[in-house]
């Protein structure tokens, strides 16, 4: 008995157990200096015209290049700056650089181009707004080019908060997308009373298309119910032609997904830009 329970005791710190409890710590410890050693780095995601492929936007992604582990996904580290409330200060890093991006981009960005920032729930708990307004001042950028992507659940914590800020934030010339639609819980009052722009159906009711038919009738659902409350929608996660035929025949004017490009560093983008620049200088 007493031979079962210590071996158990034993097992508990079975080192790879602790190796767990280690890297997650190993991971905080290094995403506090993370921000200051400049590892962080946008990559950037096309959004096109359904119809006509045309560049309609971006959407700024987030990856940390931590030494010696190479490039890490936002699922990696994202959880573990918002418990720790470090995404406060790279949020704001974030939005800044995205502003300073538009600056940079200036003319080569076509008429109506929107660049996408994700917030977390951690920013929108906080004085987001004034983080956008000094972002706009350090940088100068056109607020009409910078659209926040919020999601449902952040915005059912603390509503009318929630909709104080967006109202603030949308005063100030940006605009707001409701990212990850349909896999909230957002009840279709709020939708109404929300002041966005944009809803973003989610990847998860894209990637069925067009074979599975509650998908199907879902997104068509959700282009109808934008167009009624006289908003915009985007389909994200568009992988196959066939889907984006499909979308394209429902109605749904913007598309994103690896179909039309992976998110990529600046500097591809920049040469993106630049190419499309140089085809219409041609035409
Ligand atoms: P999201 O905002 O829904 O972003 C879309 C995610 O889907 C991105 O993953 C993107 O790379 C991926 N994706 C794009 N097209 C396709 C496709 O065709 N197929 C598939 N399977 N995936 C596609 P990523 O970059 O790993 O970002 C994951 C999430 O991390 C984002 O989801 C967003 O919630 C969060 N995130 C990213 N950047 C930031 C940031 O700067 N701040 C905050 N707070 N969150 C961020
Ligand atoms: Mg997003
Ligand atoms: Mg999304
Ligand atoms: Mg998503």
């Amino acid at each position: 008995q007493a031979k079962r329970a210590g071996r158990n005791r034993y097992r508990f710190f079975l080192p790879s157990m602790n190796e767990g409890a280690l890297e997650r710590l190993g991971m905080e410890e290094d995403l506090r200096h993370a921000l200051e050693r400049g590892e962080f780095e946008l990559h950037f995601q096309l959004k096109v015209d359904t119809t006509s492929g045309n560049m309609t936007g971006a959407e700024v992604l987030l990856r940390w290049r931590r030494p010696s582990r190479g490039l890490v996904p936002p699922a990696e580290f994202i959880p573990i700056a918002e418990e720790t409330g470090l995404i406060v200060d790279i949020g704001a890093w974030v939005l800044e650089q995205a502003c300073r991006k538009v600056v940079e981009w200036g003319e080569r960005l076509p008429a109506g181009f929107r660049l996408g920032v994700n917030l977390s729930m951690r920013q929108l708990q906080g004085d987001i707004d004034e983080a956008m307004r000094d972002a706009l001042a350090a940088t100068g950028a056109d607020p009409a080019r910078i659209e926040l992507e919020l999601t449902e659940s952040m915005l059912m914590e603390d509503t009318e908060r929630a909709i104080g800020l967006m109202d603030r934030l949308s005063a100030q010339g940006v605009q707001l997308a409701l990212d990850d639609f349909g896999t909230g819980y957002s009840s279709l009052y709020y939708l109404k009373r929300f002041p966005i722009h944009r809803l973003k159906i989610d990847r998860s009711f894209v990637s069925e298309l067009p074979h599975d038919r509650s998908c199907a009738a879902i997104v068509q659902a959700t282009i109808a119910l934008a167009r009624s409350l006289g908003l915009e929608v985007i389909a994200e996660g568009v992988e196959t032609t066939d889907q984006r035929d499909f979308l394209r025949d429902a109605g749904c004017p913007e598309c994103q997904g690896y179909l039309f490009g992976s998110p990529v560093p600046a500097e591809a983008f920049a040469a993106l830009l630049e190419g499309r620049r140089q085809q219409i200088g041609a035409s």
